[in-house]
């Protein structure tokens, strides 16, 4: 049977660390992070992890799942510690399954940090590296090995780690695991473990498959849920542009520049596609870094390190980036292409507004995407409603190519171009609104600059307002660009919030 713990009311938040009791090492750590209330899913999942139950736990990206597991998963651990050298006194006892090297890398440090005035040990081991240095860390004995699933069995088969001492397992992003084709992988790591264990699985999304692999590995599961499954972050703003081709690169910059964004993911769907569009706004003068899988470990993490710092602007990704990764806020989540699968645009979104911040997602959308959208109204359970988008007279246009091959940038070019409505050509919004799914706007553009970031719902556990990284507080490549006669003003362009904003509200 399966426990339904009811959302939290706000009568019993927000609910404080002190509150927990956790032994002193770790409350020491949380305090040193600034942690003072306990998010939703840590303050539901943490007192049953301690209990020592099985969690199936949904909670969308940004709620901090990953303190919500491994804080009472090391308290538990504590009883292990101790500071022997000999390996055979640190047998590994907790693993945590990733699907993506990034994630996995992150959720090593923020355990590291949770655990740094313990004496456990923790480890991660991903490909793409060096089994060496792993391997060497791994024979020095780890209580908490964090790992991606290939990898892992590398090392296994290696008999560099043995877990049959495992006491808990963590599935992070076990929608993503099962996308990728892990199945196989899992299936073989878990029947390296003993058959006595903790188990806990979290994901994002909840879809059928998710549910019938944690009905046969989790026991008798606590199911938490902190928001509605395939829901995303409630403080995100959602445009939907109808937009085609090299406009599309057009409205990107306008739409940086008109709503003065300091940094924003930009997602397309292929590595193909991520490389040439990086490379092109690059040249239009935009300080652009581009994150995909065709990239060998050390430039995928050179160019995560570089968006993280400041150092560039822009991060243009596949949906390797879109899974869980927190590089604190970032203002703004641009889909130049629509992601294929629906669940991946709640995941890319889910790069924005976390924390309780105000987010703005914008997705381009093409004629061609007809169907891709139709099913993000299905999965969100919400109608989209298309926007045209106008550009400014005064903006460049960029798609005279030869103007800015010459490495000068973008705006430099200033003067008048042409004024043109991408999306708003009579036709392009019925060929979209195929199966009556969309609704449509094709009356003008209201210019009205009262509508600026959206009156967003804050979400009380994370304040935190959006903390530009330090070399980004001087101007973005969009801002630095001299010449431009734009006004720095609201955009005149995004309309307000309407029916699309509205989507997430709890129904
Ligand atoms: P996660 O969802 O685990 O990736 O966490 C998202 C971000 O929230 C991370 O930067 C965490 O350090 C941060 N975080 C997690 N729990 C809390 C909390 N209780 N209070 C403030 N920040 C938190």
């Amino acid at each position: 049977m399966t426990d339904l713990i009811p959302e939290l009311t706000p009568e019993t938040l927000p609910m404080a660390f002190a509150q927990l009791q956790l032994a002193a090492p770790l409350a020491r750590a949380v305090a040193d992070l600034g942690y003072e209330s306990m998010t939703p899913i840590q303050a539901q999942a943490i007192p049953v992890v301690l209990q020592g139950r099985d969690v199936m736990g949904a909670a969308q990206t940004g709620t901090g799942k990953t303190a919500a597991f491994a804080l009472p998963l090391l308290q538990r651990m504590l009883k292990h510690e101790n500071s022997s050298t000999s390996p055979a006194r640190h047998p590994v006892r907790a693993l945590v399954l990733l699907p993506t090297r990034e994630l996995a890398d992150q959720v090593a440090q923020a355990i590291k940090d949770y655990a740094v005035h313990t004496q456990l040990r923790s480890a991660v081991v991903f490909g793409g590296m060096d089994m060496k240095p792993q391997t060497l860390e791994l024979k020095k004995g780890v209580e908490i090995l964090v790992a991606t699933p290939g990898r892992l069995l590398d090392h296994i088969e290696a008999k560099n780690t043995v877990l049959n001492q495992v006491e808990y397992v963590v599935l992070d992003e076990a929608d993503r695991m099962l996308d990728i084709g892990f199945l196989p992988d899992l299936q073989r790591i878990l029947s390296y473990l003993p058959k006595q264990r903790i188990t806990l699985l979290f994901s994002a999304t909840f879809s059928p498959e998710i549910k019938r692999l944690a009905s046969s590995y989790l026991q008798d599961p606590v199911t938490i849920e902190v928001a509605r499954s395939n829901a995303a972050a409630s403080t995100v703003e959602q445009h939907f542009y109808s937009v085609e081709g090299d406009d599309k690169r057009h409205a990107l910059h306008q739409i940086l520049k008109q709503r003065e964004l300091k940094q924003a993911f930009v997602f397309v769907n292929s590595k193909l596609g991520c490389a040439r569009l990086a490379r092109s706004l690059e040249r239009e003068g935009l300080n652009t870094t581009a994150l995909h899988g065709d990239k060998s470990q050390d430039e995928r993490l050179k160019a995560l390190d570089s968006f993280k710092s400041g150092e560039v602007d822009l991060l243009v990704c596949t949906d390797v980036a879109a899974r869980g990764l927190d590089i604190k806020d970032v203002p703004a989540v641009f889909n130049f292409d629509i992601p294929f699968n629906a669940e991946d645009y709640v995941h890319r979104i889910g790069r924005t507004g976390r924390a309780g911040s105000a987010g703005l997602a914008v997705s381009f959308v093409a004629k061609s995407d007809a169907r891709l959208v139709a099913d993000i109204e299905k999965l969100l359970h919400n109608k989209i409603e298309l926007e045209a988008i106008e550009f400014e007279e005064n903006a460049p246009d960029i798609r005279k190519q030869g103007r800015i091959n010459d490495g000068h940038r973008m705006y430099t070019e200033g003067g008048p171009t042409d004024t043109r409505h991408a999306g708003h050509r009579p036709g392009s919004l019925r060929d979209v609104s195929h199966e009556g799914q969309f609704a449509r706007t094709d009356r003008p553009v209201r210019r009205d600059s009262a509508h600026h970031a959206a009156s967003a719902a804050r979400d009380p556990f994370f304040e935190r307002p959006y903390e530009a990284p330090v070399v980004a507080q001087s101007l973005p490549s969009w801002e630095a660009v001299p010449g431009v006669h734009g006004v720095r003003s609201i955009s005149a362009n995004i309309k307000p919030k309407r029916r699309v904003a509205a989507l997430f509200k709890s129904q």
